[in-house]
């Protein structure tokens, strides 16, 4: 089976739920190719007890452009945010460029723990014939300027 990619980012205020989440789904999570900012990413590799997750920088410092990057060049499958909808953030630039990337690749993105449980327990995920319309952008000149 293709193993899928995804990426984990949580605000401080989301961390705990996200940490908590994963770990009731460790049996889903156990085949996936896992992609994480720096804290998320430790704190799951702490509750998951996996040395095997991708961490990349904290969100604040680059974390979550290195994440839309990937995205754009095809690495990842599903990207579980659990943004803060309650605190502005340092980098709240960052992560709407994210999220800007994530919906210009069709890529399914999980907001919060509802969404996550929904996509997490798709049969999509576990299908490999499944695979979501790559966007073919191959006639895109950029913008117009008139
Ligand atoms: P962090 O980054 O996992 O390093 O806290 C997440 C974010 O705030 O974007």
């Amino acid at each position: 089976m293709a193993v899928r990619s995804v990426a984990l980012v949580a605000h401080d205020n989301k961390k705990q739920e996200l940490v908590e989440w994963a770990d009731e789904n460790r049996a889903r999570f156990a085949p996936l190719r896992l992609y994480a900012t720096g804290t998320t990413g430790r704190l799951l590799s702490e509750r998951l007890a996996r040395d095997d997750i991708h961490k990349l920088l904290s969100g604040p410092l680059g974390g979550d452009q290195q994440i839309g990057a990937k995205i754009a060049e095809g690495e990842i499958d599903l990207l579980v945010f659990f943004w803060d909808p309650l605190e502005p953030q340092p980098h709240d630039p960052d992560i709407k460029a994210l999220l800007r990337i994530a919906a210009l690749w069709n890529i399914p993105v999980a907001c919060n723990r509802a969404s996550a449980e929904f996509i997490l327990s798709s049969p999509c995920m576990t299908d490999e014939q499944h695979q979501p319309v790559k966007p073919d952008f191959s006639d895109y000149t950029g913008r117009k300027v008139s």
